[in-house]
C-alpha cells in the first residue's frame, strides 16, 4: 500500500518520504506506538518504497517487488517475529539476521529487516543486535517495532531514529468505516470511539468473538449493584475467572500441539526448558488478559464519570443505561471504584491469587456504590 493510501501518521510519512527523496534513510528506525495503530503498515510501505521499481519517495504498490513485499514473500525483506513458547526473539534469530544482513540483496536494492515486537528480544539477542547497529552494513535497513519502548535497552533506542505513532482523529476512523466498510453511521461512530484512535483496533472489534466478549464484560460491570448479596458478587468474580481460564485453556492446547511437534527432535533438557518457558508464557498472557478485562470495566466507570460531567461517553451503545446509573453514584464514589479496579490490576501484575483479588474488587465496588447512595 503506497504512503498516499495510508490514513493518518502524516508527520512520520512526511519525514520518511523526505528521507527517501534525499536517499538518506536512517540505517535503523524504531517505530513506537500501541498495537493496531499502523506501525506494521507503514514499515511495510517503507520496505516497498526502498525496493519499488519506481525508485521514488513512495511505493507504487503494484510492481512485482511491491506485491511480493505485500505478501511477505520478498527475499530481501525479512520479518523477525517472536517465536517459541515464551514468544521471544532469541539470540539465534539475531545471529541469523547478522549473517544475512551483510550479504548483497538478491532481487531488490535494499535488504530490510523488521523486528515486529522488538521489546521481546532477550538480553543476549539485544546485545547481539547492538553490534549490527554499531556497524550497519551498506544497503540494509533495520526497522524495530514496539508498543513497549521502555523494555528496550537504552543503547538500542539511542542508535535508532525513533518515530512515535499517534492516534487518529476519531472522525477519520468513523469516515473510513462508513466509506470503505459500508458500516452504518451509529455503528461506525461507536467503533471509532472504542478504538482509541487505532484503526486496527476498530477493525478487530468487528470480529464477532471480540465483540461478544466485550458485551459480557460490560454486563458483568453492570451487574454489580448496591443491593448485592455476597453470593452475587462472588459470582461476578467467578465469571471473570472463568473467562480467563477459558482463554488460558485454549492457549494451552495450542502450545501443547506446538510442543508435540518438536518433542521427538529435541533433547530432554531442551524439552524441560520449553515446558518452563510455556508455564511462564501462559502466566504472562493470562495476566495480560485480566488486564484487558479490567480495562474494559474501568472504561465503563470512566464513562459514568464523563456522563455525570456532561461529556461524551465512549461506550455509546450503553449510554442510556449508563445515564440512569450515573445519577445514583457520586463522582467521588466512581473515582474510588476506578481506583479499586486499577489497584486490582496492580495486584494481579504482582501475581496474587486471581479469584481472591477479583472477589475483593467486586466487594469494594459494591461497598462504594452503597456508600455513595447513602451520602
Ligand atoms: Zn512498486
Amino acid at each position: 500500500m503506497p504512503f498516499s493510501d495510508v490514513i493518518g501518521q502524516e508527520h512520520i510519512i512526511k519525514l520518511l518520504k523526505n528521507s527517501l527523496k534525499c536517499g538518506r534513510i536512517a540505517h535503523a528506525c524504531l517505530f513506537v506506538g500501541p498495537d493496531g495503530i499502523g506501525k506494521t503498515m507503514v514499515a511495510k510501505t517503507l520496505a516497498q518504497a526502498l525496493n519499488c521499481k519506481r525508485e521514488d519517495e513512495d511505493a507504487c504498490g503494484s510492481c512485482p517487488a511491491c506485491r511480493r513485499i505485500e505478501n511477505f514473500s520478498h527475499p530481501d525483506v525479512t520479518w523477525v517475529r517472536p517465536t517459541g513458547l515464551s514468544r521471544q526473539v532469541g539470540i539465534d534469530d539475531i545471529r541469523r539476521l547478522r549473517r544475512q544482513i551483510s550479504l548483497k540483496p538478491y532481487q531488490g536494492r535494499m535488504k530490510v529487516y523488521l523486528i515486529t515486537e522488538a521489546d521481546r528480544m532477550t538480553a543476549q539477542a539485544s546485545n547481539a543486535l547492538l553490534k549490527t547497529l554499531e556497524e550497519p552494513p551498506a544497503n540494509s535497513i533495520l526497522i524495530l517495532l514496539t508498543s513497549h519502548p521502555a523494555s528496550l535497552l537504552p543503547t538500542i533506542i539511542s542508535r535508532c531514529q525513533m518515530m512515535r505513532f499517534s492516534p487518529l482523529n476519531l472522525g477519520r476512523i468513523e469516515d473510513y468505516l462508513v466509506k470503505k466498510l459500508n458500516l452504518s453511521f451509529p455503528k461506525a461512530r461507536l467503533l471509532s470511539r472504542l478504538s482509541e484512535g487505532r484503526l486496527g483496533k476498530a477493525l478487530s472489534l468487528q470480529e464477532k468473538a471480540v465483540w461478544e466478549e466485550r458485551e459480557k464484560i460490560l454486563n458483568l460491570a453492570c451487574q454489580i449493584s448496591v443491593q448485592d448479596d455476597l453470593e452475587k458478587l462472588l459470582k461476578v468474580a467467578a465469571e471473570i475467572v472463568e473467562l480467563v481460564s477459558n482463554f488460558k485453556q485454549e492457549l494451552e492446547e495450542r502450545l501443547k500441539d506446538e510442543l508435540r511437534e518438536v518433542e521427538d527432535v529435541i533433547s530432554k533438557e531442551q524439552l524441560g526448558e520449553m515446558r518452563k518457558e510455556r508455564i511462564a508464557f501462559l502466566a504472562g498472557e493470562s495476566r495480560r488478559k485480566v488486564g484487558e478485562i479490567l480495562d474494559l470495566m474501568i472504561g465503563y466507570y470512566r464513562d459514568l464519570l464523563v456522563l455525570k460531567e456532561g461529556g461524551e461517553a465512549i461506550n455509546l451503545d450503553r449510554k442510556e443505561e449508563m445515564e440512569v446509573r450515573a445519577v445514583s453514584i457520586s463522582s467521588q464514589g466512581i473515582r474510588k471504584i476506578i481506583k479499586a479496579i486499577e489497584e486490582t490490576k496492580g495486584f494481579i501484575e504482582r501475581n496474587v491469587n486471581l479469584r481472591l483479588a477479583l472477589e475483593t474488587m467486586t466487594m469494594k465496588i459494591a461497598e462504594e456504590l452503597e456508600y455513595a447512595r447513602g451520602s
